[in-house]
């Protein structure tokens, strides 16, 4: 479609003063903020001491312990790069009959309740999430980036490719939905090769994920495939990025996924947790068991999650990335998952740190923006009340999130600080 005439030459002439006017005027550089820090963890395993984080704009420019003037004095609190989920459904909610509402609705009450999902996730400490992920998600993450309303950084799947057999397509017609989704906006794939953990037969075949994931790759997108059982190994065979789940996988299928530099996104609790606490809200919708009693046997599938977790630790080289799965209930509590983590299956609480940092990072391709706190990084910083590695309910005490180098959030204990104004005046 052409455009009218009159409207290219105003848009012609609008570009030409805007030049112009960046021609003869100084741009102002942003304001620079200066965090005091007792305790800091790097997101790469290493922990500095009385320091001081130097931001400007949206980025650390320096970690000098004797910047100044100070605007967030945080000693007393432990400070870290914002967290990373790497598999959340952004979008699923409760509708406003208290029920289950699944995700990627479009009315008035999904959009606002997945703004809310947004904007809880962000205070809990998450400053970026990959949702796995519907259409709806590209306008969130479109809103959320241009600053119209908060909430973490968002990378999303757009559609997902549910296997089913052969009825999923040929490989040709796997890779044009691929195509397809790169097309809609999607920043990753994602892919159902398996339906659960008692029920791990492959839903796709070795030349359908290879299509997938081999698409994706061409495209410079990722692929992560939820697998269980024999699935798990296809995936990894055919190249995929990453694995969901994965319950059911023999030592050999993670020693594989360790030697292919696979990516393993098991969970540890949270997901059933959640289901049984808002039993009443999932019962009956589709998808889920018809009654409340129908949730009693996801109990037992905790110890099956938590085997599986500790079974891959003991996997030389597999990165174990933090994933939670969080959908409706669960948004906003998503560090939950750490606590399972480290309670239930013995992970070293720095290492839970690191796999929603600088691990998770690198993992959605990130690596050089994201999960570290380093000059040249985005100025993603969390504080906790608390010391995770005594005690990892600590990351249940969010008390500053900033995002980008926008604060947030700054719910700052008196007891422990003793102020968040400027503590030195510049001379
Ligand atoms: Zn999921």
């Amino acid at each position: 479609m052409r455009r009218p005439r009159q409207i290219t030459l105003a848009i012609a002439a609008f570009i030409f003063t805007l030049n112009s006017t960046a021609a003869f005027s100084q741009t102002p550089l942003p304001r620079r903020i200066i965090i005091a820090a007792g305790t800091v963890f790097d997101g790469r395993g290493h922990v500095l001491h009385d320091t001081r984080i130097v931001i400007q704009g949206s980025k650390i420019v320096t970690i000098d312990p004797k910047a100044s003037p100070v605007d967030y004095d945080l000693r007393g609190l432990t400070v870290m790069p914002g967290w990373i989920d790497a598999h959340v459904h952004i979008s699923w909610s409760f509708g406003s009959d208290g029920k289950n509402a699944g995700g990627g609705g479009t009315t008035p009450e999904a959009t606002l309740a997945a703004a809310s999902n947004a904007w809880v996730t962000l205070q809990a400490g998450f400053t970026t999430v990959q949702s796995v992920g519907n259409p709806s998600d590209v306008t969130l993450r479109e809103a959320i980036a241009k600053g119209s309303i908060p909430g973490p950084r968002i990378l999303t799947s757009a559609e997902p490719l549910a296997g089913q057999g052969e009825q999923t397509g040929t490989p040709d017609q796997i890779r044009a939905f691929v195509r397809e989704q790169k097309r809609a906006g999607a920043d990753l794939i994602k892919i159902f090769a398996a339906a659960g953990p008692n029920r791990s037969d492959p839903t796709l075949s070795r030349a359908q994920l290879e299509a997938a994931c081999d698409e994706a790759k061409k495209l410079g997108l990722r692929a992560l495939v939820h697998a269980y059982g024999p699935a798990v190994r296809l995936a990894t065979m055919a190249g995929c990025s990453q694995i969901e789940h994965g319950v059911g996988a023999t030592d050999d299928d993670l020693k594989l996924m360790a030697a292919r530099g696979t990516y393993l996104d098991p969970q540890a609790g949270l997901i059933w947790e959640n289901y049984i606490l808002n039993r009443d809200k999932f019962a009956g919708t589709p998808y889920y068991p018809k009654t409340p009693e129908g949730f009693d046997s996801m109990q037992k599938l905790i110890p099956l999650y938590h085997d599986f977790l500790k079974q891959a630790l003991k996997i030389q080289g597999l990165k174990i990335l933090f994933g939670t799965d969080a959908l409706a209930g669960s948004h906003g509590r998503n560090a939950e998952e750490f606590i399972d983590r480290v309670r239930d299956c013995g992970v070293d609480p720095m290492m839970a740190m690191i796999s929603a940092n600088s691990l998770a990072a690198e993992a959605l391709g990130l690596g050089s923006q994201i999960g570290s706190l380093a000059p040249g990084l985005q100025a993603d910083i969390i504080a906790l009340d608390g010391d995770p590695l005594k005690d990892i309910t600590a990351v249940r005490r969010v008390v500053f999130v900033m995002k980008g180098g926008v604060v947030y959030k700054t719910d700052l204990p008196p007891n422990k600080v003793q102020s968040k104004q400027t503590i030195e005046v510049t001379p």
